[in-house]
């Protein structure tokens, strides 16, 4: 069983989408990849912060599915990170109205012993310099590390962002962010500036449209699945982030190939993440809608072409 040490935001958020509105509900990066990945055969940990008003409720939902969470501080007196969001009717573009960081602002991050030693490390959306200060305690290097991120942090630490990246193996970003972050339209260029940057394996998530994974010269595209349900988009990107990580963590193989089974995993359980708001569909799912959907993915992307 392979150790995936996770960091990202545990968090209250608060979604308004064409389909309703919900209030402070459990939500956060390092929440969505923690569900997504304990899917997966992995001993997983989490590092991040709440405040004293974060229900044990909570918690328990994510003990209850085997992630450690003795590296959640708990800040006795403190407030949750909250974020608010606003879909536009396309639930492609979001507005994002509050972010608050609260316990955030001061969080030092500790990496528990028995994770130091973790084979894939998922640095989920964070203020870059945790990201960097939690590498920087593991004392052996990951197979992979992977990063996530988004416009927040490129727009206010911008220079932290690129220290951390640095020292990354895989970036995994949306498209209006690796615009954002490489000036460059053409999403293969923007790849190749990120190669530059440091890591050497670039996924570009693309929402409804898609993923793309990019390494030297060679690039692997996963549609997204059509869906009938699309409810709330909040937490996709990281619940592909979570699948993927959670895959790799789980199969000892670094190949390219193994990376697009990486990237369809993701993909697979991101799009059960948009059928209701928050974390709720993740915590419903069962092993045999995973696979039966895994058996539709196959489906939609295989056809018979004769080729001269
Ligand atoms: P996604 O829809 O995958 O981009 O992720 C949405 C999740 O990211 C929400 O649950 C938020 O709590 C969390 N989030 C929003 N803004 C930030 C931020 N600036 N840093 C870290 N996490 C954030």
């Amino acid at each position: 069983m392979g150790k995936l040490l996770i960091v990202g935001t545990v968090a209250f958020d608060a979604i308004e989408t064409p389909f309703g509105k919900t209030d402070k509900i459990l939500g956060g990066a390092a929440t969505f990849i923690g569900l997504a990945a304990s899917q997966f055969d992995v001993d997983s940990a989490i590092v991040s912060v709440v405040g004293e008003d974060f229900p044990q409720e909570y918690l328990d939902l994510l003990t209850d599915r085997n992630i450690d969470i003795s590296a959640l501080e708990i800040v006795k007196g403190g407030k949750t990170f909250f974020w608010k969001g606003k879909y536009q009717n396309d639930l492609n573009s979001r507005e994002t109205l509050i972010t608050d960081l609260n316990v955030l602002a001061n969080f030092n991050p500790v990496v528990p012993d028995d994770f130091k030693d973790a084979e894939v490390v998922m640095l989920g959306n964070l203020h870059p310099s945790i990201q960097l200060s939690v590498i920087n305690q593991l004392k052996k290097r990951p197979r992979r590390i992977i990063l996530d991120t988004m416009n927040f942090w490129m727009d206010n630490t911008w220079d932290e962002l690129q220290e951390v990246i640095k020292h990354i193996d895989v970036l995994t970003i949306n498209d209006e962010e690796a615009r954002q972050l490489t000036q460059e339209y053409s999403l293969v260029k923007a790849a190749q500036k990120i190669y530059g940057m440091g890591p050497k394996y670039v996924v570009i998530k693309k929402g409804e449209h898609g993923a793309l994974l990019f390494h030297k010269e060679q690039i692997f595209f996963a549609p997204a699945l059509p869906l009938e349900e699309v409810f709330d988009p909040t937490g996709a990107g990281d619940t592909f982030a979570g699948g993927f990580a959670g895959y790799l963590a789980a199969s000892d193989d670094s190949s390219f190939n193994n990376m697009k089974k990486a990237v369809i995993h993701g993909s697979n359980l991101a799009s059960f993440s948009v059928e209701k708001f928050g974390t709720e569909r993740m915590l419903s799912l069962e092993h045999k809608e995973i696979k039966d959907r895994l058996h539709q993915f196959k489906k939609l992307t295989q056809f018979d072409i004769e080729l001269q």
